[in-house]
């Protein structure tokens, strides 16, 4: 799960972590309070949007006196905001945050991940912070820096002098790093975070180092026991589609393509996809019942995957294992019936009771072609789309 800037600094700041201070508004007028509250003389304006390169898209905007808060304030609210994390649709602005304004020496990048490599938490810092890094990361990788975190020790003094090193901080800022490195990788682990970015960490005149920005994803599998990092999800970010089967606990990711799959087990959606794109059309999404589809699953899913314009035409690939082939057949078939399925539906079942499950297609009466194995399913529904 996703958050905004603010609430991932608000986040931050239960763990000691210089951030600005800052205020969420979600109207003009808000804006215009926040930044009298604030005081000034520097404010910064930045659209509140689950995507990044928000600068470089008119999304962040410094500003000195309050009509220009106001006036920035007024052109974001409600405005697409295009970044190039936010593909060519853009994202609309229904929030901001209005924050004091720094007085940056220098622009830093820092961020904290799970390292599925090495199975640690892993730091990543660099000197050539800001809204290059993408740019930097493509033409002087070296100048990016990977630190482990020995799970057994934790934080230790060494990690954040080394880390302190590497983006040239020395003496009180050093130490200042050393305290800031702590608090987030203390607050990653509470917060049971999967990503948590600083773009940028900078230095100001003044000396001290702040968290000017902050991106957080949670693991979606730690959130039943963060009711308070629940509650800060903002369904305006998320694809409606997505949201309605996140209900129903199905892993659905919309694609563009024509054909919508629904499979169990992650690994065999992926070869499902794979398999379509090899006989010549594309997967209009990633669906993933899980090890447990009841029926209401299995119709919710349906229901979903029809519900995408794109889609025209289902294929159906279930490895029958703890779930039995009939059990999936005639949730198959109530599915079908219940939403009179308009579209072409190939079945391919495999697994426990497999012969139970066709018998049960085939009696249904409903236009379900049988796929023999997952090439030749692949195969049938890429020809009836293909028509
Ligand atoms: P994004 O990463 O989406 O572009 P940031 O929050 O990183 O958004 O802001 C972009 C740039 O705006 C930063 O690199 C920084 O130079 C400037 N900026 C952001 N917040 C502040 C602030 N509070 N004071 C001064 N400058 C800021
Ligand atoms: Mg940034």
């Amino acid at each position: 799960m996703n958050i905004h800037e603010y609430q991932a600094k608000e986040v931050l700041r239960g763990f000691a972590v210089p951030v600005p201070r800052g205020k969420a508004a979600f109207t003009v007028e808000e804006a215009v309070a926040a930044a009298k509250e604030l005081g000034g003389p520097v404010w910064v304006v930045k659209a509140q949007i689950h995507a990044g390169g928000r600068g470089k898209g008119g999304g962040v905007k410094v500003v000195k006196s309050i009509e220009d808060v106001e006036k920035e304030a007024r052109r974001m609210l409600g405005m697409t905001l295009v970044t190039h994390q936010t593909g060519p649709h853009g994202r609309v602005v229904r929030r901001l945050y209005i924050e004091d304004g720094s007085a940056i020496e220098r622009e830093l990048y820092l961020s904290a991940l799970v390292d599925r490599a090495t199975s640690r938490v892993a730091f990543i810092a660099s000197t050539e912070g800001g809204m290059d890094i993408e740019e930097v990361a493509h033409k002087t990788p070296d100048r990016i820096k990977t630190f482990q975190v020995e799970p057994a020790v934790g934080y230790s003094p060494y990690v954040g002098l080394e880390i302190a090193t590497a983006l040239q901080l020395k003496g009180d800022q050093a130490k200042q790093c050393g305290a800031l490195i702590k608090s987030l990788y203390d607050a990653f682990l509470a917060k049971d975070m999967s990503l948590l970015e600083i773009n940028p960490l900078v230095v100001t005149k003044s000396g001290q180092v702040v968290c000017l920005d902050a991106k957080i994803n949670f693991d979606d599998n730690s959130l039943y026991r963060h009711k308070d990092i629940q509650a800060l999800r903002d369904l305006d970010e998320e694809d409606p589609m997505e949201v309605e089967a996140s209900k129903y606990d199905l892993s659905y990711i919309k694609l563009d393509g024509t054909i919508g799959c629904m499979v169990n087990g992650a690994g065999l959606a992926m070869a499902t996809m794979d398999i379509i794109k090899l006989y010549g059309e594309e997967p209009a999404n990633f669906l993933d019942v899980g090890g447990g589809a009841s029926k209401e699953k299995v119709t919710a899913a349906f229901k979903i995957i029809v519900s995408d314009p794109n889609v025209k035409g289902i294929l159906v690939n279930i490895f029958g294992g703890i779930m039995k082939c009939d059990i999936i057949a005639e949730g198959i078939v109530a599915a079908a019936k219940e939403i009179s399925l308009s579209v072409p539906l190939v079945v391919r079942l495999e697994g426990t009771n497999v012969e139970k499950g066709k018998e049960i297609l085939a009696k249904s009466g409903l236009p379900i072609v049988s796929g023999s194995d997952l090439a030749d399913a692949a195969q049938k529904i890429v020809k009836a789309v293909k028509g």
